[in-house]
């Protein structure tokens, strides 16, 4: 089993500023033991960092991959077109809002496209890596608001919406009138995409799903031109199609996939914090619909299988940072997470989401 380590260098609007001493010696000390293949990297920056770990990454023979999010978290906020809520402001999900750096931007706009090709450019320059890895491609989940299912409700996607024959209106009734997602539960499961007797709901899973498949779509076009590979961060299989991954078409379109495996994170992208944001009552049609509860490690390998061959692209995250009551990994996990990826096929997975912030007695865990 190869690994590839991802390095959190901060936000755009808070950068941690890892010291790049530190950061080599830490990519070192991992490069020396394990079989690396690639390190993940992004997104603040800091003078000399980004290059540090380039060079590192090369001297090892692993691939440098720039990390950046596309429609959430942006480097330019202010110019961008910003998703527009069906909820109402007063309306929470379970995430605490003040001050995080989440809000998300319009996947349907094209400016907003436009705008991750402007920062990739200009993040780079100078310095540029062998492939870039997409976080954030998709729509939200339910996590701060469970409207948020809805997807985005300013007036070009509900112009989009309409000639789609789905009324925007009826959508947010349903929300209203019975208790929000409850009402919204698939009832059936095919290659991994969810399907909705109601065919307002039905119709909506198809256009963000489309949305998202268009815009990778197009970033691989863009990347390949200049001999860019492409990567995307996805949810894990259960969860992606909640938010418009449907991780089928998206597979061809890339070089590499990681499914978040976060069976252990209370933090968005989390699958226990995902669910429990969803509701018991669309968590337990979920369960039914793999049959298996796939909040929990087991499910590990179900999920994986639903994606067919991994044809060398589906690369599994699974945590390795600890932060104290969000994310905290044991080896017991590492071990199952890694039989699970074996069994599948799988021959790489990403040392998920911090290498930075592992400690050495975990990292010690991760054995070949
Ligand atoms: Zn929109």
């Amino acid at each position: 089993m190869n690994v590839i380590l991802q390095v959190s260098t901060g936000l755009f609007h808070h950068c941690t500023e890892p010291d790049p001493e530190a950061v080599r010696k830490r990519l070192e000390a991992l490069c020396d033991r394990l079989p690396v293949r690639g390190i993940i990297y992004g997104w603040g920056k800091r003078t000399g960092l980004y290059e540090t770990i380039l060079e590192t990454a090369h001297r090892y023979g692993a691939e440098a991959w720039m990390w950046l999010p596309v429609f959430a978290d942006v480097r330019a906020p202010e110019a961008a077109e910003p998703m527009i809520s069906f909820g109402s402001a007063s309306e929470r999900g379970i995430a605490a809002c003040p001050g995080e750096e989440f809000r998300f931007i319009c996947p349907g706009s094209r400016r907003n496209l436009d705008a991750l090709i402007e920062t990739y450019e200009k993040w780079t320059a100078g310095c540029e890596p062998d492939g870039v890895f997409l976080d954030r491609i998709r729509y939200p989940s339910a996590v701060y608001s469970p409207t948020d299912f809805l997807g985005c409700g300013c007036e070009a996607c509900r112009a989009r919406l309409q000639q789609a024959g789905i009324d925007p209106q009826r959508l947010q009734a349903r929300m209203a009138r019975k208790k929000g997602l409850d009402s919204c539960l698939p009832d059936r499961m095919e290659n991994g995409r969810y399907h909705y007797p109601d065919p307002d709901l039905e119709g909506l899973a198809q256009m963000k799903r489309s949305i998202i498949t268009d815009s990778v779509g197009e970033y691989s076009q863009t990347f390949h031109k200049k001999g860019i590979k492409v990567g995307i961060d996805v949810f894990a299989p259960a969860l992606a199609d909640l938010v418009g991954q449907d991780l089928a078409a998206l597979l061809p379109l890339t070089d590499l996939v990681k499914p978040m495996m976060y069976f252990r994170t209370l933090a968005p992208a989390g699958i226990p914090y995902e669910l429990e944001a969803y509701g018991q009552p669309l968590a337990k049609r979920l369960a039914a619909l793999w049959g298996t509860e796939i909040g929990e490690d087991a499910s590990m390998e179900r999920q994986l299988r639903s994606l067919g061959d991994s044809q060398g692209k589906i690369c599994p995250g699974i945590e390795i940072n600890r932060i104290p009551g969000i994310c905290e990994p044991d080896g017991k996990g590492f071990r199952q997470a890694f039989r699970a990826a074996e069994a599948t096929g799988c021959d790489t997975m990403v040392l998920s989401w911090n290498v930075m912030k592992a400690r050495e007695e975990e990292l010690r865990e991760i054995e070949f």
